[in-house]
């Protein structure tokens, strides 16, 4: 079965923080702060003109992501888009052990990062008081498991039965079609998802994968931080070129032959300078070092303990999002495929698709 592959790591190639979306984000974390729900949040922005990227008035979600974004505070992460796009919409992981790599004072802050620890803590609470949360089964594969027979997406149950729990996936349609049932049988969750994380580390943690895989994510790194420093060179020669042009007005000025054109004209450019060099100060990457393969290979080195060792399951989710594209259960047959051909051709895998029963 073909299916669209995307790169694991997906990479925002440039942090550059427009004026209008600073002014927003400020005005989030401060009214949220100050107590102010998801509503009145949402109706102070609209009512000054603040629309999400897709031109909508902000909506729950979109507040929510933002109020957990790092980013805003500088911390640069890899993973955040990929998990966006694997996650259904209303799923929301809050642990900062969620991005797989993640480097302070890499971009432009405009949340200062206690104001961000208060944001995360009201939300927190928030979440303990909607209840419900505590009590839920986590499934790994939330959103990549599928029915081989009908095609259904498989989601995660639980019932207890003589007073022995059972946690299972199982075909959507299977479990809300009476008539026409889908064949698909249960699936133990703990047995399909220890099948699933013991291919993955047969394919992602063996020596030379794990030395390809943090080649491949070092080189990525180091062209995003070089197109921030080359953004920002392209920024200072505009300014020096504005510089210019306002000496050469300053000798009119001098020479006694300045007239209302060329003193409006001194005044353009002196905001324009001043506007880059705004930019060029958000833009800053001074602060910003090159991560090594070393370092890299030490971060893929601990999630690999984390998930395997420690049987962590922020981390066993981390790694699922990184890598998993799809798990497709035809009885008793399980069928793998990683997400990326690029990582994996790299790793020196033959091919996508891993089968086991
Ligand atoms: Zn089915």
């Amino acid at each position: 079965m073909p299916l669209a592959l995307y790169p694991a790591v997906v990479i925002h190639k440039c942090y550059v923080i427009e004026p209008t979306e600073a002014e927003a984000v400020k005005l989030i974390f401060t009214m949220y702060i100050s107590g102010h729900g998801y509503g009145s949040i949402a109706r102070a922005l609209a009512a000054k003109g603040f629309k999400t990227r897709e031109g909508r008035n902000s909506g729950k979600n979109s507040l929510y992501d933002i109020l957990g974004n790092e980013k805003y505070t500088g911390t640069y992460t890899f993973n955040k888009t990929n998990r966006k796009e694997n996650r259904p919409r209303n799923m929301h992981v809050d642990s900062p052990a969620d991005d797989f790599i993640r480097i302070e004072d890499a971009i432009p802050a405009i949340i200062s990062k206690s104001d961000f620890k208060i944001a995360q803590e009201i939300k927190q609470h928030n979440k303990k008081k909607a209840g419900s949360y505590k009590a839920k089964a986590h499934y790994l594969l939330s959103g990549k498991i599928f029915c081989g027979h009908c095609g259904s997406t498989m989601t995660g149950h639980r019932t207890t039965s003589h007073k022995k729990e059972y946690i299972y996936y199982n075909c959507n349609r299977h479990e809300r079609i009476v008539t026409d049932k889908c064949p698909q049988s249960r699936l133990s969750r703990d047995a399909v998802e220890k099948l699933i994380l013991e291919k993955i580390e047969k394919e992602i943690f063996s020596p030379i994968a794990k030395e390809n895989i943090s080649r491949f994510l070092s080189k990525e790194y180091e062209n995003f931080v070089k197109t921030v420093s080359e953004k920002t060179s392209i920024l200072e020669q505009e300014k020096a070129t504005a510089e210019r042009k306002l000496n050469n007005l300053y000798e009119l000025v001098e020479n006694g032959e300045a007239d209302e054109f060329i003193i409006s004209r001194i005044n353009k450019l002196k905001t324009e300078i001043k506007i880059i060099q705004n930019k060029i100060h958000n833009n800053s990457s001074k602060d910003m070092h090159i991560i090594t393969q070393k370092e890299l290979l030490d971060i893929l080195n601990n999630l690999h303990e984390d998930v395997y060792s420690n049987k962590d399951v922020d981390a066993q989710q981390i790694l699922i999002n990184l890598f998993v594209d799809k798990v497709v259960v035809d009885n008793k047959k399980i069928s793998l495929q990683l997400t990326t051909e690029r990582i994996l051709d790299m790793a020196g895998a033959e091919g996508r698709t891993r089968t086991g029963t």
